[in-house]
């Protein structure tokens, strides 16, 4: 069975072929670490995790590499305004490095909760200034640069298919929005920066010297300097959010192409944002955004929110709801339900998963249709739920099923389990609650609430969670 993915760039369904035998090299566009990510980041980062596990499942051997920007993204995409490294450290009163490593932190330990697995190469881009000044003297030396007062420039007009990622029409509408741009001295209004000098008189937290003056290099740049470092001229897939379409990844391949001569990834995958209904899409910028950490506060387990974003593809846009993620908690704790039942029902080693089986195979073919996870999911449910398939078998599956879905579906007993103390007085507050004694049942909540047990009350019960994660 092919595994297929939808390539932005040819945008059709294509079946995935490796440049070399059964590895697959991954770059994935790491956070811009100057705040918290939030949960739309997540989404991106969980759809990313959820195609490298689908390919490891598939047999691949599969390098990631994801970079960590530390610098030179500017508060407007294109090249305009701060460096938002620069906004977080005066916000926070802390220097730039200082905020770098502060976020990163705060990054993979979101990451982790989320079960997401480490990629196998993480590169700061303030660890690679030498492989960015390489890559813009050898698009110097091809003639693909021009300099102006601030920065030295890729010039797009040299490079006659650029823009293919995104396509015509959506180029020509950005063409429009950027005639109001402020920089006058480019060429073109697409034309992007590869290295900017420090503002004259001003020293910058974060600049190195370069062959054209003190400063720092541009926020594309980084990218294609550390894919080619640690993937090679080509790459078998390269990934993002969908944001990144029109000017990120397009300036990756303009430069990245413009240098080597060669397709700089042969598959291009974007997932769709995470929207909410007042504020549209949730952005870093726009504030008042969630994290996965605060998700335990709200009572619920972070692999639920996993378990939300699985329940739609990654190419379809998905709104946030709380009332969605409710139901994904429920729905969470279902099929854990299922998978702990069948763990104690059979005893001694479950047997190898039956690959021959519909189920099994339905579920891999899933997979292989662009990383269908709500389709292999639902395959799943249903397969737990066949009491006509043996337990064993059906355990099996759970587990194969699990590597690639990693919803925790064998560790919620632990999480699941209270002292019997606390069991005793969330059964007393339900009868209190049932005699319509809402005074006792109030202070039972607090008693436990002070336990570090979150009661909810749903229609037809109570819920009950960690209050710490
Ligand atoms: P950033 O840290 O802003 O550079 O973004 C990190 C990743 O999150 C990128 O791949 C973005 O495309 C992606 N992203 C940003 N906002 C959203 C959103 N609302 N939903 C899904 N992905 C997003
Ligand atoms: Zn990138």
């Amino acid at each position: 069975m092919g595994f297929t993915v939808y390539n932005t760039l040819t945008r059709r369904k294509e079946l995935f072929k490796p440049l070399k035998d059964n590895t697959a090299g991954i770059y994935t566009c790491g956070p811009t670490v100057y705040l918290f990510a939030h949960i739309g980041n997540m989404r991106t980062y969980i759809f990313e995790d959820g195609l490298v596990r689908a390919l490891k499942f598939f047999g691949y051997s599969v390098k990631r590499v994801m970079n960590i920007t530390d610098v030179g993204h500017l508060v407007s995409d294109s090249d305009e305004g701060e460096d938002k490294m620069e906004v977080g450290a005066r916000r926070e009163g802390k220097s730039a490095w200082d905020i770098a490593k502060f976020y990163t932190e705060a990054f993979f330990k979101d990451y982790k909760a989320l079960n997401c697995l480490m990629p196998d190469v993480l590169c700061p881009a303030t660890e690679y200034i030498r492989e960015m000044i390489e890559l813009v003297l050898a698009l110097e030396k091809k003639g693909f640069t021009y300099r102006t007062g601030d920065g030295v420039y890729f010039d797009t007009a040299r490079l006659p298919d650029y823009g293919k990622l995104a396509g015509k029409s959506h180029m020509e509408g950005i063409q429009e929005g950027a005639r109001v741009e402020v920089n006058a001295e480019k060429r073109n209004p697409h034309d992007f920066a590869l290295w900017k000098f420090s503002p004259a008189g001003e020293k910058r937290q974060m600049e190195w010297p370069s062959p054209w003056g003190t400063g720092f290099p541009g926020w594309h740049i980084e990218c294609s300097a550390m894919a080619m470092k640690h993937l090679g001229g080509t790459i078998d897939i390269h990934c993002g959010g969908e944001d990144h379409v029109a000017i990120h990844h397009t300036n990756e391949i303009a430069q990245s192409e413009a240098a080597t001569g060669k397709p700089f990834a042969n598959y291009w995958m974007h997932g769709r944002f995470l929207v909410t209904g007042d504020t549209g899409k949730m952005s870093k910028s726009a504030g008042g955004f969630l994290t996965v950490s605060t998700l335990p506060e709200k009572g619920y387990d972070p692999l639920a929110y996993r378990y939300y974003c699985f329940l739609t593809h990654y190419r379809k846009q998905l709104e946030f709801t709380w009332e969605g993620l409710e139901a994904a908690a429920r729905g969470l704790d279902g099929l854990r339900g299922l998978a702990e039942k069948l763990r104690t029902e059979v005893t001694g080693e479950p047997p190898a998963a039956d690959r021959d089986a519909k189920y099994f195979k339905d579920f891999k073919e899933a997979l292989a249709d662009d990383v269908n996870l709500p389709e292999a999911l639902a395959g799943l449910w249903e397969t737990l739920k066949n009491f006509s398939i043996p337990a064993p078998q059906r355990l099996a599956f759970a587990l194969a099923a699990e590597e690639v879905l990693a919803l925790g579906l064998f560790s919620a007993k632990e999480r699941q389990e209270l002292p019997a103390e606390l069991a005793a007085l969330i059964k007393e507050r339900e009868a209190a609650r049932k005699a319509k004694d809402f005074k006792r049942s109030d202070e039972l909540r607090k008693a436990l609430a002070g336990k570090g047990v979150l009661i909810e009350d749903v229609p037809g019960g109570t819920r009950w969670k960690l209050s710490r994660g």
